[in-house]
C-alpha cells in the first residue's frame, strides 16, 4: 500500500495538504489510508500520539458517503469534532446528552441525498440504544452512503484488556446489520491476546495490519520504593530537585488522593492542581486549560480519567503515586510523557500495600463477574511482576507484554539519559534459582494452615524466613519451625520480594478478610500452583542482591 498510483492518490495528497495543512505522512499512515480506501478491514496499532486519527479522517473525507466513528468518551468526541469543524471539515456527533434540536439537525443532514456530514462520531451507548440512529444508518446503507465503521480505542471491546466496556461488545451487530461495510479498528495498546479478541469480536475479515513498535526510546522508566507515610514529601523533593521548571502529571488512585497530594505540593510552593471526575465540567476545563497553557499549573494530580486525548507535547515527567491497574494502563499513562521525542521520566512509586488496596477494590466490586475479577487480578499481578522484577530491562518487560520479544536491552539507552533503572543497576543483582527456598516456604505454610484458617500474614512468613526473634514469633514458638532462619542470607527486601513472587505466581495465595475493626487484612494460604512447585513442575528464579558493586 506504499504507492502513489491509486485512483484516489491525487485527491488524497490535496486534502492532506490543504485541509489538514500537513506535509509528510508519518510511519504507516499512508499505507493504512490506502488500504482503507481500497475497502479492506484495517487493524491499526500505533502508540499514543502516533497520528491514528488521520488514518480514518483522511479516507473519510476522500471517499463517498459517511464514516461512522465509535469512540468511548463524550468529552473526547466533542473535542475532536470541534477541532475538525475549525478546519471546515464536515464532522458531527451524536451522544445521549445532546438536546433533541441539535440531534435532529444531524439526523436531517444524514438523510440528505448527499449527506452534509462526512465524519459522524458516536458513543457505543448511543449506537446500541438509539433506534433513530440505527434507522438513519440503515438509510445510508441502502443508499450506499455508509462508507466505513471506525472503532477507536478498540481494546475496549475485549474483556482481556485493561479498559473493557460492555457497550463495545454490542458492536458486533454492525457486521450483521451492515454486511460489507469495512471496519477499521484502532488502538494504542493491545496484547496479542487482546488483538485476537478484537478481530473476533468485531468479526473483522482478513484485516490489513499496521503495527508499530511500542518502544518509546525517549522514556526513562524507573520504579522507586514508596514509603506510604513519606511519599508526598519524596515526590516534592523529586520535583524540586529534578523537574524544577518542568511540566508533569502525577497519577493517583482516588479523588481524595489527588486532592491531598496537590494540596501538599502547593504548600511546598509547587504549582499543582487536582483533576478528577468529581469536579464539575467547567472546573475540569479550567484546570486542563491552565495546565495546557502552562498558566500557573506545573503539575497535575489526576486519576486515570485525565489524559485520554490530551495532546501536550512537553510533559517531562509522569509519576505514578499509586500502582497502575495493568501494564497496558501503565504504558498508556506513562506514555503521555515526552510526546515531543525529548527525554522524559516515568517514575512509579511502588509498595506492596498498594497491591492489597487494589485487590480489595477489585474483590469488593459488586457489579463484576467472577471472570472479570480474575482478569483484573491477573492484570494487576502482571503489573506487580513488572515492579518487583529488578533483573530485566524495564523497556524489554513492557515490550514483551505487547508481544515484542526481540528487544535487545543494549538498546535501552539509544536516547542519552533514558537508560532504565534496572539496566543502570544490572551489576548489583544476580539471578538465582530459589526453588528450594520456595519449597521450604510452601511446606511451612502448609504446616501452619492445614485444616484451619490462616492467621498469618505475608510479613509473618518473612519474619520466620529471616529468623526473626520478635515477641510474636517467640510466643507462637515459630522459631522452632524448619523455615526459621533459612533466609538469613537474604536482604529484607529480597525476602519480601520472594514471598510476593510466590503470591503472584499463585504458588501461595493471600486471602483478604475484613477484620473486626473493619480494615482489610491478608492472610497467606497455599495457592493453586503449590503442588506444581512441590512436584518440580515449576521453578522459581529471582534476582537477588549480591552482584558486583558498581
Ligand atoms: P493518536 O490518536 O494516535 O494518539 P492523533 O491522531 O491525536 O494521535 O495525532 C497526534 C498529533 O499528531 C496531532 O496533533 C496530529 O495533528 C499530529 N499529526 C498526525 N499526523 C501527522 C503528520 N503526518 N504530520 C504532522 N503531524 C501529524
Amino acid at each position: 500500500f506504499d504507492g502513489e498510483n491509486f485512483p484516489h492518490s491525487k485527491e488524497l495528497r490535496k486534502v492532506f495538504h490543504t485541509v489538514f495543512g500537513l506535509r509528510e505522512f508519518r510511519h504507516n499512515q499512508l499505507q493504512a489510508i490506502n488500504a482503507a480506501l481500497l475497502g479492506h478491514d484495517c487493524f491499526i496499532l500505533m502508540p499514543t500520539g502516533g497520528g491514528k486519527s488521520l488514518c480514518y479522517q483522511l479516507p473519510g473525507l476522500v471517499a463517498r458517503g459517511v464514516s461512522v466513528i465509535v469512540s468511548p468518551l463524550r468529552a473526547l468526541i466533542q473535542d475532536q469534532v470541534q477541532r475538525l469543524i475549525a478546519f471546515d471539515i464536515p464532522a458531527a456527533h451524536l451522544s445521549g446528552e445532546m438536546d433533541t434540536g441539535q440531534a435532529n439537525t444531524v439526523y436531517s443532514q444524514l438523510y440528505q441525498r448527499d449527506p452534509g456530514v462526512k465524519l459522524l462520531y458516536v458513543t457505543p451507548e448511543k449506537l446500541s440504544a438509539s433506534d433513530k440512529l440505527l434507522s438513519s444508518l440503515e438509510s445510508l446503507f441502502r443508499r450506499q452512503m455508509l462508507n466505513r465503521f471506525v472503532i477507536d480505542e478498540a481494546h475496549c471491546v475485549s474483556q482481556w484488556g485493561h479498559d473493557f466496556r460492555p457497550d463495545y461488545k454490542k458492536l458486533n451487530v454492525l457486521r450483521t446489520k451492515f454486511p460489507g461495510v469495512p471496519v477499521m479498528a484502532l488502538t494504542a495498546t493491545a496484547t496479542p491476546r487482546v488483538r485476537r479478541d478484537i478481530i473476533h469480536q468485531l468479526a473483522m475479515k482478513e484485516p490489513k495490519w499496521f503495527m508499530q513498535s511500542f518502544n518509546r526510546p525517549n522514556l526513562k522508566y524507573s520504579v522507586k520504593p514508596k514509603k506510604p507515610s513519606n511519599a508526598t514529601a519524596d515526590v516534592t523533593e523529586m520535583i524540586k530537585s529534578n523537574f524544577k521548571h518542568d511540566c508533569g502529571i502525577i497519577y493517583c488512585l482516588s479523588r481524595k488522593e489527588c486532592d491531598t497530594v496537590a494540596e501538599q505540593l502547593k504548600k511546598s510552593g509547587i504549582e499543582a492542581e487536582s483533576y478528577h471526575a468529581g469536579l464539575s465540567d467547567s472546573e475540569r476545563n479550567r484546570v486542563q486549560d491552565r495546565w495546557l497553557n502552562g498558566d500557573k499549573c506545573q503539575v497535575i494530580c489526576a486519576t486515570i480519567a485525565f489524559g485520554m486525548g490530551i495532546d501536550k507535547a512537553d510533559v517531562r515527567f509522569v509519576i505514578h503515586y499509586s500502582l497502575p491497574k495493568s501494564v497496558e494502563g501503565y504504558y498508556q499513562e506513562a506514555g503521555r510523557a515526552g510526546r515531543d521525542g525529548m527525554l522524559a521520566h516515568c517514575i512509579l512509586l511502588y509498595t506492596y500495600s498498594d497491591v492489597r488496596r487494589l485487590r480489595s477494590m477489585i474483590e469488593r466490586d459488586q457489579c463484576a463477574t467472577y471472570e472479570s475479577k480474575r482478569v483484573h487480578i491477573n492484570n494487576l499481578f502482571r503489573m506487580v511482576h513488572y515492579c518487583e522484577n529488578v533483573a530485566d530491562c524495564r523497556r524489554s518487560q513492557v515490550l514483551h507484554y505487547f508481544g515484542e520479544h526481540h528487544f535487545d536491552r543494549e538498546h535501552c539507552n539509544v536516547v542519552p539519559g533514558a537508560l532504565c533503572d534496572n539496566c543502570k543497576s544490572k551489576d548489583l543483582f544476580i539471578v538465582r534459582d530459589v526453588t528450594e527456598d520456595a519449597k521450604e516456604i510452601v511446606k511451612c505454610v502448609r504446616e501452619l494452615t492445614s485444616g484451619r484458617r490462616s492467621d498469618y500474614t505475608l510479613l509473618h512468613f518473612v519474619e520466620i524466613f529471616k529468623g526473626s526473634q520478635n515477641t510474636r514469633i517467640m510466643d507462637l514458638g515459630h522459631n522452632k519451625l524448619a523455615l526459621h532462619g533459612r533466609g538469613t542470607a537474604y536482604s529484607r527486601g529480597d525476602a519480601e520480594r520472594l514471598l510476593h513472587r510466590l503470591v503472584i505466581e499463585e504458588i501461595l495465595a493471600e486471602e483478604l478478610r475484613t477484620t473486626a475493626a473493619d480494615t482489610t487484612a491478608c492472610y497467606i494460604m497455599l495457592g493453586s500452583k503449590a503442588a506444581d512447585l512441590m512436584h518440580d513442575k515449576i521453578k522459581v528464579q529471582m534476582a537477588v542482591q549480591g552482584g558486583r558493586k558498581q
